[in-house]
């Protein structure tokens, strides 16, 4: 691939097109592009260079993507961090990412970083500008923070090679074009909602609606009014969509011609009744930040199995291989592995972890699947030590740290119980030290403020000893089947 290609460098081609809009502004290219050199300009002005790290503090709004670019226009790395964190949460990525600068609505974190407001977010170059050498393939693009199969967070180097190649691929995957019109309403922090949602249809020159804070009824307002051609979503929002999609009027959702569904297992019943009131194809994915988020997708057009999350998409390469690394056969269940151009560099500073993770170009998913004679991936279990809830993320470990920090607290274990609606919430199990009085509602009020709310567990129970397999690790699968066994969800 050329220089001078980058996202930010094709945008003012496109002309006068609809490119971005949100309930503030409504951008064509050319707005858009100059929006970018704008904010391009004004962080350059604050120091920010080639390689430096530029967060974003911000619920789903267009300055969000705009700051994204703005940085890549500059050759900087930019990193999204989650406007629910509580400021602890939020300094952990700003501080581990090396963030030389905030793009907030309010100052977080520590304040010697420098903070700029996005009220004050420049719209237009002060004068004649000319940006720094565009960005190579080889430049970093994105840190997006997940914990991969286990620890704290890392940050997930994703270069624009990476972003460039699913932005091609999964475009042709998607069908995008400019008529391509994607409606956002998953988070700006997470891969799936920049690439799928806005990059793929960016680079086909189609358009992007961000829409706020999501609710059933926003939803359907939106669909009616903007007319989007695709969303993406996670099974908890079709399952909500589809228990108060009755008061849709006739027609209302006739723009579609499909929509995405990933994240998460989604039931063949709730898909079955999703397509049906829509009227079009969900198309359910799989696939991970470590690899630029889809890795395997049912076809928009072709052959879906239900139940499947399709063949790996083009370019990329999926094996499963047992327990001693061999290739399982067919129908056989075994870790996913991946490979190929969406795969990222590694994990930021952690070179030890990026080297358990990828084994001579695979990249070990933590995912459990089956592959049928036609390619088509079925996931099945997951080795790695994470909660979906809702379609977002936790890592045990975080909730546990967070309650070990209390001095009652002995140990702990926290794992996933199955929800009908949210498909996992966490449950946490606590021993305390003997001779202390710790109570379950103490314990959820004291790591309330370490935690944002989705993370702070459903029901926490006070045990004497948790259980432990033949080498003495606590026992989680146990602990897992125990709590879905009891149906412990609240
Ligand atoms: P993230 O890095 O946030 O994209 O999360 C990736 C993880 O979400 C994967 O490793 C899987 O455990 C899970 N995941 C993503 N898509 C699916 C799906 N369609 N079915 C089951 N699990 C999924």
């Amino acid at each position: 691939m050329t220089q001078g290609t980058y996202f930010a460098w094709e945008l003012a081609s496109r002309g006068d097109a609809p490119c971005v809009r949100d309930d503030r502004l409504q951008l064509s290219y050319v707005q858009f592009a100059q929006r970018v050199d704008a904010v391009a300009q004004q962080l350059a002005g604050l120091g920010v260079g080639p390689g430096d790290m530029v967060a974003t503090f911000l619920p789903n709004r267009a300055e969000l993507l705009i700051t994204l670019m703005a940085a890549w226009r500059l050759r900087a790395v930019a990193t999204p961090v989650n406007p629910g964190f509580t400021d602890a949460e939020a300094e952990y990525q700003l501080g581990d990412s090396g963030a030389k600068v905030v793009v907030g609505q309010a100052p977080v974190g520590d304040p010697a970083r420098i903070f700029l407001d996005v009220d004050d977010l420049a719209v237009r170059p002060t004068a004649q500008w000319t940006p720094p050498t565009p960005p190579t393939e080889a430049d970093d693009a994105l840190l997006i923070y997940t914990s991969g199969s286990t620890g704290r967070p890392k940050g997930v180097r994703l270069g624009h090679d990476n972003l460039h190649f699913f932005g091609r691929s999964g475009g042709e995957h998607f069908q995008c074009g400019p008529d391509t019109h994607a409606l956002l309403i998953l988070p700006l922090f997470h891969v799936n909602a920049i690439c799928v949602s806005c990059l793929t249809p960016i680079m086909a020159g189609g358009q992007v609606s961000i829409t706020g804070q999501f609710s059933v009824s926003r939803f359907f307002d939106d669909v009616t009014r903007l007319r989007p051609t695709f969303f993406s979503a996670v099974p908890t929002i079709y399952a909500l969509l589809v228990s108060q999609a009755g008061g849709v009027p006739p027609g209302a959702l006739d723009s579609l011609r499909y929509a995405i569904c990933g994240a998460a297992p989604i039931s063949p019943e709730l898909l079955a009744k999703t397509e049906e009131t829509f009227g079009v194809p969900i198309v359910e994915g799989y696939g991970l930040t470590e690899a630029t988020c889809a890795s395997a997708c049912n076809p928009v057009g072709g052959v879906r199995k239900l139940g499947t999350v399709g063949p790996a998409l083009p370019g990329q390469r999926i094996r499963i291989v047992d327990a001693n690394g061999d290739d399982a056969p067919t129908g056989q269940r075994g870790e996913v592995l991946i490979a190929g151009p969406a795969v990222m560099r590694g994990y930021l500073n952690r070179p030890e972890a990026t080297a358990e993770t990828i084994v001579d170009g695979w990249l070990h998913t933590g995912d459990v699947g089956i592959l049928d004679d036609d390619g088509y991936l079925r996931i099945v279990d997951r080795i790695k030590d994470m909660i979906i809830r809702g379609g977002e993320n936790i890592y045990p470990k975080e909730i546990e740290a967070a309650l070990a920090t209390n001095p009652a607290v002995l140990e702990c274990a926290v794992v996933g119980a199955p929800d009908p609606l949210l498909g996992e919430v966490p449950v946490a199990f606590v021993v305390g030290y003997p001779g202390t009085d710790l109570t379950a509602d103490d314990l959820a009020e004291f790591v309330a403020p370490q935690l944002t709310k989705v993370k702070r567990p459903s029901a926490i129970h006070i045990v004497d000893a948790l259980p432990r397999n033949p080498v003495g690790k606590i026992d989680k699968p146990g602990l897992r089947r125990q709590t879905a066994a009891a149906g412990q969800v609240q």
